[in-house]
């Protein structure tokens, strides 16, 4: 049963959709983890380095900006003035802790030529409070630790014309520039340093006009790459590490973003996989449904009408009256069918059938003669046999010649297949000029009336037979026995029986009938002249 559901088409079908929702359902998780999530996640990164680039632009554009503060004071005709000791008006002037709160600075630092401090102003980080001084000692000492820091980057650098990010507990901005005549002509006179504090309120500045959050951090230790992007939870964070100076240390300026974006395309998309999978799932379904009332159903009604074509003639007709090929091939295979059939008969009456006379053959005599000695035996009905022979027939043939012996013969067969039709009994052509016959509860008694209707009709027939010693026309000779059902006689034995009859009747001058009596033996053979 299980191996002929597995060679069934039914499950082939269901086996090769199946294969098929699987390799496809396996592509798409391939794509789902090589293709689409790496590209969404690729997608993402790029997103949150681009937003660190626009606050890196924006840390540049602040820097550029402090750098441009600091060159104006540096190439101001009064700072070069100041610087060589001949404007001492110069700090009242333009120096406050009002100007500093503004400009947000948190120091300016004047260098001569020497490189030695020659100015210094600052509001003090931890307490806020504004000083000026002429060295970085006292309430400036607070100064020392960058004033240090100033002075080895102008040994480093005597040009300056940069800006400059210092580590620190608050990271800071630097911007430096030579002190020049405005027109830029003769040797620097010194340099002008501008400090301005990269702190909460810088960085809500930044978060303001970028529009993005934005983190500074310092980071100790050698970093070897430029960008880092890490994942933590629902946020992406990029970091990018920009050099201070001096170069021992790092800053550390960020960005994070939701991922509700990204991690909604990802939703979608598994919903999309999901509702791919179930619809693939239903087109098979729906496939082997269709599959199953196109072709699968038909084919099987077909399959069960080809091997037995009239068992269900309502389903069948159904079948022939298609348009399809299936229609087609049931139409084909009924007319083979009905050709077969037709075959069939054909030679089994051929096969059972004697083809001069029409009558049935020794065959079919032979196998209808085995059923009804059953029949009898099982039964204890009576049956009697005949067998029928023509007289001198081989004179008949050597007067008149074959071809009118044949003629002679049908006409014979057809009489003696008028009267056994109207009696009754079945008769058949058993030899070349012998017939013999079988009577179904059927008493010798009742045989011999019936064997005399027989030979009646032959002598009517008035056949010419004028080399006959017997008669002037064709005449027959008869044998009769019946079984004997008590000693459980075989069909030969019953038919030697008959053909000893006939013998006998043939000794006793032809042209009558003769019954055998088993108990009689062959010397009591009781005769019955036919009437000539
Ligand atoms: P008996 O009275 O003793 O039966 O004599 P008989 O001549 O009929 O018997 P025999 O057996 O000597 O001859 C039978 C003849 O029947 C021989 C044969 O030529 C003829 N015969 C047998 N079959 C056919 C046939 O199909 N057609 C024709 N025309 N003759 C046949
Ligand atoms: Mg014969
Ligand atoms: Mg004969």
């Amino acid at each position: 049963m299980v191996q002929r559901f597995s060679r069934s088409l039914r499950f082939r079908f269901l086996a090769a959709l199946g294969g098929v929702f699987l390799l496809a359902l396996i592509s798409l998780a391939a794509l789902r983890k090589w293709g689409i999530f790496p590209a969404l996640h690729k997608e993402e990164r790029a997103v949150v380095i681009k937003e660190l680039a626009q606050i890196e632009r924006s840390l540049n554009i602040s820097q550029q900006e402090l750098l441009a503060q600091a060159r104006d004071w540096a190439i101001w005709d009064d700072t070069y003035e100041f610087i060589q000791g001949n404007y001492p008006g110069y700090t009242d002037t333009n120096f406050s802790q009002q100007m500093f709160e503004e400009m947000r600075y948190q120091l300016m630092a004047f260098f001569n030529a020497e490189g030695d401090v020659h100015f210094l102003a600052g509001l003090n980080p931890a307490t806020g409070q504004y000083h000026t001084c002429y060295t970085a000692e006292r309430e400036c000492r607070w100064m020392s630790g960058l004033i240090r820091t100033m002075q080895s980057s102008i040994k480093e650098d005597p040009e300056q014309g940069k800006s400059r990010l210092y580590a620190g507990t608050t990271p800071l901005m630097v911007a430096s520039n030579p002190i020049v005549r405005t027109d830029e002509s003769g040797p620097p006179q010194g340099w002008l340093f501008k400090v301005r504090p990269m702190d909460d309120e810088w960085l809500t500045i930044i978060e303001d006009y970028t529009g993005l959050p934005t983190t500074l951090a310092m980071v100790e230790g050698g970093i070897n790459h430029d960008t880092t992007v890490t994942i933590s939870g629902n946020t992406i964070q990029a970091q990018r590490y920009l050099t201070t100076y001096p170069l021992n240390e790092q800053l550390a300026l960020g960005t994070q973003l939701n991922r509700t974006s990204y991690l909604a395309s990802l939703e979608t998309f598994r919903y999309v996989l999901l509702w791919t999978a179930c619809l693939m799932l239903l087109v098979i379904g729906l496939v082997l449904l269709l599959l199953e009332r196109i072709i699968l159903k038909p084919l099987r009604t077909l399959t069960q009408f080809t091997q037995q074509p009239s068992v269900d003639p309502k389903g069948s007709s159904n079948l022939l009256g298609r348009g399809d090929e299936i229609g087609i091939l049931a139409r084909a295979f009924q007319q083979q069918f009905m050709h077969q059939q037709q075959l069939n008969a054909e030679l089994i009456e051929l096969s059972t059938h004697d083809s001069l006379t029409g009558l049935p053959n020794r065959r079919l005599f032979d196998q209808r003669l085995r059923e009804v000695v059953d029949i009898a035996l099982n039964t204890g009905q009576p049956l009697s046999v005949m067998m029928i022979d023509i007289d001198h027939f081989k004179l008949f043939n050597d007067h008149y010649g074959h071809p009118e012996g044949d003629i002679c013969l049908q006409r014979v067969a057809q009489t003696m297949h008028d009267i056994a039709t109207a009696y009754g009994f079945f008769i058949a052509r058993t030899g070349g000029e012998e017939f013999s016959a079988m009577l179904p509860a059927t008493t010798t008694i009742q045989a011999m009336e019936k064997s005399q209707a027989l030979s009646h009709a032959i002598d009517q027939l008035q056949h010419p037979h004028q080399m006959s010693p017997v008669a002037s026309y064709v005449t027959v000779s008869i044998g009769i026995s019946q079984l004997d059902v008590e000693n459980d006689m075989t069909p030969s034995g019953l038919m030697t029986a008959a053909d000893q009859a006939l013998y006998a009747a043939k000794a006793a001058g032809r042209h009558c009938a003769k019954v055998y009596t088993p108990s009689l033996a062959n010397a009591t053979i009781s005769s019955h002249s036919a009437p000539s």
